[in-house]
């Protein structure tokens, strides 16, 4: 089969197309024939060799196509429209998926759409509602709002709570992007104090919760923006690791809850039980169109290299999808 390898670490230039052996099922497990996989930034720190947790030498953690064949119990049958998350091997022609992780595709959905799903919006349903337990009506202060996990998390938070969402992004154009998935305040942090208006925007108490994609250089007007016992979700570090000089008076006086996680080295155990919340609480909004899944741009599979370094460039609104199956 086609597939995706990393030759040279340092740059979207080593990605490499080459010929491997299809993966072999294990019980439990579907083959199935990928249609289009989807990047991620975990492929891009994978590609860095900087994860520590990437096994498989195929990038991809994502994908979306028809099971070929199922080794041992499962629901799921030869021929039936998959997505989910992989363990790596997303950049491909064939892929294996633990079965009890597959969500079915909605009828509506093409394959390119199908595959925009399962990471943005599994670890949105994940850190909104399981770690951040946001509560119908409250504030949710979200960074990157038109990054794909960013659109996936304003749907949610609008669709399953009615919260208040405070976006920020770095352009008009993904702002008025945000404003129609439903993002009530929309903040250019490039142009405005992000801290100075999400107090305004709250009465001066700041939000109950933020969804923290940057880390470290926000990290005083984090803890400037969010609400005393608000929770604060940390999911990346897009503004750097080190934060200099931190107060940890400042943390405890506010009674912050300050939880950090990481979706790819989660457990297979945990991924299932997160796919199955995600079926009983977003999947009935998906098939009645009430949540869209965004694509931003489609590459075929040989142009991997391009469509990482179209992330890398910060241009995306949404996904970046390799359509693998022309
Ligand atoms: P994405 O679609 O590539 O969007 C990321 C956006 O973040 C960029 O387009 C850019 O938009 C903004 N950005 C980049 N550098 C920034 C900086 N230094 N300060 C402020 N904004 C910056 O990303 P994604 O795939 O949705 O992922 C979003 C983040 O979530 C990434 O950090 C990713 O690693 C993380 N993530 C974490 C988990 C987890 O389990 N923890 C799972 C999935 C994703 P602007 O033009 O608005 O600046």
């Amino acid at each position: 089969m086609k597939a995706i390898i990393v030759e040279q670490q340092e740059n979207a230039n080593g990605l490499k197309l080459t010929d491997l052996p299809a993966p072999v099922p294990a019980p439990g497990e579907l083959l199935v024939k990928v249609h289009a996989a989807a990047i991620n930034r975990t492929d891009i720190v994978t590609r860095e060799g900087k994860s520590g947790y990437a096994t498989n030498p195929i990038l991809g953690v994502e994908i979306a196509g028809v099971v070929e064949k199922v080794e041992g119990e499962s629901q799921y049958s030869p021929g039936d429209r998959v997505m989910g998350l992989v363990n790596g091997g997303g950049y491909a022609e064939y892929a294996v998926m633990p079965a009890d992780r597959a969500i079915k595709v909605p009828s509506t959905y093409t394959f390119e759409q199908a595959v925009a799903v399962p990471e943005v919006f599994l670890t949105a349903y994940q850190t909104l509602y399981w770690i951040g337990r946001l509560q119908p009506g409250e504030s949710v202060l979200i960074h990157a709002g038109a990054s794909g996990v960013g659109t996936a998390a304003i749907q949610l938070a609008k669709k399953l709570s009615n919260a208040q969402v405070i976006v920020t992004a770095g352009s008009q154009e993904k702002l008025d992007f945000c404003r129609d998935l439903g993002a009530d305040v929309l903040i250019n942090y490039k142009q405005q104090s992000f801290e100075e208006e999400v107090l305004q925007a709250t009465g001066g108490q700041g939000v109950d919760l933020i969804l923290d994609f940057v880390g470290a250089d926000y990290w005083d007007k984090n803890l400037a923006s969010i609400k005393k016992e608000g929770r604060w979700v940390l999911i990346g570090i897009l503004g750097g690791i080190q934060v200099e000089q931190v107060n940890l008076f400042a943390l405890m006086s506010k009674c912050v809850q300050l939880t950090g996680t990481l979706l790819t080295p989660r457990s297979d155990e945990y991924k299932a039980r997160l796919t199955a919340d995600f079926m009983r609480d977003v999947f009935p909004h998906m098939e009645k169109g009430e949540i869209q899944p965004i694509v931003d741009t489609v590459f075929p599979l040989a142009q991997a290299m391009e469509a990482q370094q179209h992330m890398e460039a910060n241009r995306n609104i949404g996904k970046i999808i390799l359509k693998v199956v022309e």
